[in-house]
């Protein structure tokens, strides 16, 4: 059976952060597959890609993007090959509409998960655009549409970062600093730097020899 694994990110912890190694091994590569259930603005897209290789280019590896709709590319071999399905609307169009009544970032939401099978991590997860949409609105209220999806898709590409992490390792205990720990404030997401701590990024170095 396959069930989802939760990271949930709530108002609980101000992450340490680690600093970022520098990677002199030759480069990993991975595929990330992704399917887009609803509808997604490119800008976020585009965003949450380059987000995710910030964060994964220091354990020196590379991605390459596909969508599942593409199919599968023949020309390359990929053996790290994982899916990411993006739920819900991935777009910040008539955010402003939105109106939670517990605040911007009072709301204990679930971004992400990972599929496990017998509690084997697979290399399939999921990513909730709606929960997002709305604890951003009131902070993206005033914003322009271009700085909106900006925040948005950095927003994505983190917390698919800290999927990936999971489905790459194979790891389900949560670090208690940095972008992987189980919980982080949806306002620190979208604010704060964040990084791989150097352990991170050695176990992410050796999940792609
Ligand atoms: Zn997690």
């Amino acid at each position: 059976m396959s069930l989802p694994n939760p990271c949930w990110f709530l108002a609980l912890v101000a992450p340490v952060l680690g600093m970022a190694e520098v990677s002199k091994d030759p480069p990993g590569r991975i595929a990330v597959y992704l399917g887009v259930e609803q509808q997604a603005s490119a800008q976020s897209l585009d965003q949450m890609k380059r987000e995710v290789e910030t964060l994964l280019s220091p354990a020196g590896i590379r991605v390459d993007w596909r969508f599942i709709e593409q199919g599968r590319n023949a020309e390359v071999d990929h053996s790290h090959l994982y899916v990411l399905r993006m739920r819900g609307n991935c777009t910040t169009e008539r955010i402003h509409l939105l109106f939670s009544e517990l605040g911007p970032y009072g709301d204990v939401i679930a971004l992400g998960s990972a599929s496990t099978v017998d509690h084997q991590i697979q290399p399939f997860g999921r990513l909730e655009c709606d929960p997002l949409r709305r604890s951003l609105a009131a902070s993206l209220r005033g914003e322009s549409p271009n700085k909106r999806d900006a925040v948005f898709g950095k927003v994505l590409g983190r917390v698919m970062a800290h999927e990936l992490f999971h489905m790459m390792t194979g790891q389900t205990k949560h670090s208690d600093h940095g972008l992987f720990q189980s919980s982080q404030k949806v306002r620190d997401l979208a604010t704060r730097s964040f990084s791989f701590t150097p352990a991170e990024q050695r176990a992410l170095r050796v999940a792609v020899q």
